[in-house]
């Protein structure tokens, strides 16, 4: 259920970026480097100044790099002078493309304020749209960050030193992600699979008290069979009715200890298998979900939820970005499957069917052989 919400999150989030327009963009002034000190502020990412009273105006924008000088980190900084006390927050959103959204409230942008285009390596460009009463500037980025890589806070005017009202946006430099280069086929891959919950955690459990524990081990001792028959190395997280890091633990460092398993293996990529639930019993189908830390996550949810179609003949629900932690928080390309909906009567049935756990199985399979394959030609 929470994941339905987040895709209709989602899905509104999406909409109201297809009002987003991005005009040719001049290019950023050379030199514009030192223009801007980086004074050393207490972080805040939502901060309010008096709240205002009339419509303020974006006046004019600048902008820096800054390199720290002990720690190598590069960060680009936008100040935006306004006419007035403004509030303003930002949200990091990955699709369609990576993206930081910074809403400046009861804000028009004034005629000269233009969108900007940079290098791409902290930021790709910088829109400023009118949203409702509110100022959107959309920076576009080259991959997705993290919420504790940017800052969105403002500025009281200050008349001594001929400053006026400012919203200032820090963006890092992302970390460079590993460099993925995929070979095509199974053999020799290693391939981490999750099987969701487990020991103390049913998951999520159907109208005849099947558990959704039950099911995603099933499929994922079955998935790991068939690809150590094409050669493949398999690194579970667990391999019977288990908690992963103990009864006792937070969901958080249950989740952890998850991706730990994928990421100190050094698995090429990890799955993760669930079953879904929704309060509505006649909701059912197949979902991957994907959170796009490289171009192969899309990719590898795609071609999982092809084949589990292909193999289930479910409803297809698609392959759906999302923030999960087992998919954000691994260092390789990753996918959650939701097999099926258990809260389904029908559904539940098939979950609980060795056939039907052997086909999804193959399907998990077949969607790794045709990921490798369409990664491979990335290359
Ligand atoms: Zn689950």
């Amino acid at each position: 259920m929470r994941k339905l919400f987040l895709f209709c999150l989602l899905v509104m989030l999406m909409t109201t970026w297809t009002t987003v327009q991005a005009a040719p963009a001049p290019p950023p002034v050379p030199g514009a480097k030192a223009a801007i000190a980086m004074p050393k502020l207490a972080s805040a990412k939502k901060v309010q100044t008096l709240a205002a009273s009339n419509f303020s105006e974006l006046r004019q924008v600048r902008w820096a790099n800054h390199t720290d000088a002990v720690t190598g980190a590069a960060t680009m900084r936008l100040v935006m002078d306004v006419s007035g006390p403004v509030e303003a927050s930002g949200v990091i959103v990955a699709e369609p493309t990576p993206r930081l959204v910074v809403t400046i409230k009861e804000t028009t942008p004034g005629k000269s304020v233009d969108n900007l285009s940079f290098d791409g390596k902290i930021v790709d460009k910088v829109a400023f749209n009118v949203s409702g009463k509110d100022t959107k500037v959309i920076f576009d980025l080259p991959q997705v960050l993290d919420d504790t890589d940017y800052r969105v806070f403002t500025l009281p005017s200050d008349t001594a030193a001929n400053k006026s009202f400012r919203v200032v946006v820090d963006v890092n430099k992302p970390v460079p992600l590993p460099d993925f280069s995929f070979t095509s086929g199974l053999k020799n891959k290693v391939i981490a699979i999750d099987p969701g919950h487990g020991g103390s955690d049913p998951g999520a459990i159907g109208p005849t008290r099947y558990q959704e524990k039950t099911a995603t081990l099933a499929v994922a001792l079955n998935v790991k069979k068939l690809l150590e028959k094409e050669g493949a190395r398999v690194v579970m997280t667990r391999q019977d009715d288990r908690d992963v890091y103990g009864p006792n633990a937070t969901a958080v460092d249950e989740l952890k200890a998850r991706a730990t398993v994928g990421n100190s293996r050094k698995a090429d990529v990890f799955i993760s298998i669930h079953a879904d639930s929704f309060s509505d019993r006649s909701a059912g189908g197949t979902s991957t979900y994907y959170y796009q830390k490289t171009r192969y996550d899309p990719m590898l949810a795609k071609a999982l939820q092809v084949s589990l179609l292909e193999a289930g003949n479910l409803q297809d629900r698609r392959a759906n970005p999302a923030n999960f932690y087992v998919i954000k928080r691994t260092a390789m390309p990753a996918a959650l499957v939701e097999l099926a909906f258990i809260s389904n009567q029908n559904e539940e049935t098939l979950l609980s069917s060795p056939d039907f756990q052997q086909k999804m199985a193959q399907g998990i399979v077949r969607g790794l052989d045709r990921f490798f394959d369409q990664a491979s030609k990335l290359n």
